[in-house]
């Protein structure tokens, strides 16, 4: 499964839930393993397949196809670009670019650099790579914070000033 849309996920957890059904009886009737289909939920389709997608959309009466938006196409070239890969926990690693906003500092990373090749360890201070938002367990995509709970990647120390 590769172009996943976040919302999609989101609403066919939330019309799981809505539904009353157990992870479990779910991912069987479509096919797939349960922490498979957890991971899809979570916004992660990298383990469950496309097909077993196609059922649960069918399932929950959920479009797959995404609302058509212009610019969703140069989008989608950047997005496809990027391997997905971990980020580097360590703020002081430099793989992770400091910014400073509103006098508190942040930790953009860099996840080409600290994981060029899907590892599983950071290529520049051997940190165990991160794939997963701490905060919410939502797929990392790229920039400094996580666009579904907001929460910044790498934990960053408040400016003194
Ligand atoms: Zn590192
Ligand atoms: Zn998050």
């Amino acid at each position: 499964m590769k172009k996943l849309d976040p919302d999609i996920c989101r609403r066919i957890r939330t019309a799981r839930k809505a539904a009353k059904l157990s992870q479990d009886v779910v991912a069987e009737e479509v096919g797939c393993k349960q922490p498979a289909l957890s991971m899809f939920e979570q916004g992660d389709g990298t383990k469950i397949s496309e097909e077993a997608v196609v059922k649960l959309a069918k399932k929950f009466g959920i479009s797959l196809d995404a609302p058509s938006s212009a610019g969703e196409d140069a989008q989608s070239v950047v997005a496809s670009s990027v391997p997905a890969a971990g980020f580097c926990p360590n703020p002081n690693c430099p793989t992770n670019h400091a910014y400073r906003v509103d006098g508190l500092e942040y930790r953009r990373p860099d996840r080409a650099a600290a994981d060029p090749v899907g590892g599983r360890f950071c290529a520049m201070c051997g940190e165990a790579l991160v794939k997963k938002c701490p905060s919410c367990g939502a797929s990392v995509h790229d920039g400094a914070v996580c666009s579904f709970c907001g929460n910044p990647y790498v934990a960053v120390l408040q400016g003194r000033g």
